[in-house]
């Protein structure tokens, strides 16, 4: 979408490095000469007034003049002018297809609001419109921290966490979250005024927040910090540019029963009877997916660690981590007279002394 370079200096006939004054002192001077009230019917001289103004309004403005005197002293009025493909906002659309279809979608109203007929009476150019957007016409319009970053400048990336249960983690779920979302103020159309006092329902700042609860879908084999971007979610844009996007931050909630070792492998605390330990058994074991049977060898020992393969978390890229069984070998709180005995009968038959380092 070319438009035509306009060049203000030229149009208020001052050099680059005019000042303040001097550029205040040209525009006046111009003003009263095409002023539409002292050329009455006159198009040409209304289209000039319409020309003289926007330049002023870039020029005596600190913060347009910069990013104007950006583009460089070397265009020429009327040449076909696109935005430097390096631009803020124009470069992230390149490299994210469907972003904009985002723009549409979650933020459909900016355009209402910002698109359709913001020129108004002042009418300004399209070149204009390309390089501060829109809204640019409306000084102080937005406060948010995108303001005066760049011409047509996409939203900021923002950032949130999410818990999620470990068994989301494995398998991938959709789950719904809420954020604060900033958007533009409805009581003054995001302006920050009403009537040239600062609006009161945003207090100025031509935003305000409101609770957005998106779906979230967690692929299978996400991992403590992962992270999922959601296009098109993070701080609107100024100008035609496109939003930043939500990166949500992953957090495992801990689980009753597995704690997350090295990549994908989990670990769980067995407990074991000091015979089943002693004698080896066949054991159900809580895996990830349900419950499955292990062999306890015999002569087992407290702390081991036995490995379950293939039982752990799911990979990203395919594959599974392994789960680790930690014997925790327990014996019967509150044991009966018969169970009394039989331990008794073993403790003064064997001939096993623990604390003998040799024997273990
Ligand atoms: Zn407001």
């Amino acid at each position: 979408m070319a438009v035509k370079f306009h060049d203000y200096y030229q149009t208020l006939g001052v050099a680059r490095g005019a000042s303040e004054d001097e550029i205040k002192k040209a525009y006046r001077k111009l003003a009263r000469k095409y002023h539409p009230d002292v050329n009455p019917e006159d198009k040409s001289a209304e289209e000039k007034f319409k020309e003289i103004s926007e330049a002023y309004e870039v020029l005596s403005d600190a913060d347009k003049r910069r990013r104007y005197d950006q583009l460089g002293a070397n265009w020429k009025a009327g040449a076909d002018f696109t935005p430097p493909p390096d631009w803020a906002g124009w470069a992230s659309y390149g490299g994210r297809p469907g972003a904009w279809e985002n723009v549409r979608v979650d933020y459909g109203d900016l355009g209402d609001i910002f698109g359709g007929g913001v020129g108004g009476a002042g009418g300004f150019s399209d070149f204009f419109e390309t390089l501060f957007g829109a809204r640019g016409k409306a000084r102080g319009a937005r406060r948010g921290p995108t303001r005066g970053a760049g011409f047509a400048m996409r939203g900021q990336d923002l950032e949130a966490e999410m818990e999620i249960n470990l068994e989301d983690a494995h398998r991938g779920a959709t789950r719904a979250i809420t954020i604060q979302s900033t958007i533009p103020c409805s009581a003054c159309n995001g302006s920050g005024g009403i009537n040239g006092r600062p609006c009161p329902t945003c207090r100025g700042a031509g935003v305000v927040s409101q609770p957005k609860t998106l779906e979230v879908s967690i692929p299978a084999g996400v991992r403590e910090g992962s992270v999922i971007r959601l296009a098109g979610q993070g701080e609107p844009g100024t100008g035609n540019a496109p939003p930043g996007d939500l990166l949500l931050r992953l957090r495992l909630k801990p689980h009753p029963l597995f704690s997350v070792t090295t990549e994908g492998d989990v670990q769980i605390d067995l407990p074991v009877a000091s015979w089943e330990a002693a004698l080896g058994a066949r054991v159900n074991v809580p895996t990830l997916d349900g419950s499955v049977e292990m062999t306890v060898p015999a002569g087992a020992q407290g702390g081991q660690r036995l490995r379950l393969r293939g039982q752990g978390l799911n990979r990203r890229g395919g594959g599974r981590g392994d789960e680790y069984v930690k014997l925790k070998i327990v014996n019967p709180p509150n044991p009966t007279e018969r169970e009394r005995e039989l331990f008794e009968r073993l403790a003064a038959e064997s001939q096993f002394n623990p604390r003998d380092l040799r024997a273990t």
